[in-house]
């Protein structure tokens, strides 16, 4: 979980979901995940737009494609994780540990959605 109010900017992970989420091999992680929304809620908003992070020329597509993306998961159209259509927040959290531990797949499955993410954490040479 995140914390707010004395536990702003602080994560609580439990020590078994820590170890889970690097042991196995599925596309989840709790530590990534909650480190994401961390990073999102950085601006002061929990919005799934990192703006510390993010291109200003990418938040437009970035914000799109998110849409986009939701209304495909919410219609189980997409492999993403349900949880991913909830909001915009939990979609960025979903899709950067899909995006974090499972690259090859979401490059070859998702990849105007990588390519935006790998820019997002990184990849900025571009901007
Ligand atoms: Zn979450």
């Amino acid at each position: 979980m995140v914390g707010s109010g004395a536990l702003n900017s602080k994560m609580i992970l439990s020590q078994q979901a820590l170890r889970n989420g690097f042991l196995n091999m599925s596309a989840d992680n709790t530590a990534i995940h909650e480190f994401v929304h961390l990073i999102d809620k950085a601006d002061g908003e929990v919005d799934g737009i990192p703006e510390y992070l993010i291109p200003k020329s990418l938040v437009e597509p970035w914000i799109k494609e998110m849409h986009k993306t939701i209304r495909e998961i919410r219609m189980g159209e997409s492999d993403i994780r349900e949880y991913a259509g909830t909001n915009e927040a939990e979609f960025f959290a979903v899709v950067s540990e899909y995006f974090f531990k499972k690259p090859a797949l979401l490059q070859e499955d998702h990849p105007k959605l990588y390519r935006m993410l790998d820019h997002i954490y990184g990849g900025a040479e571009e901007s």
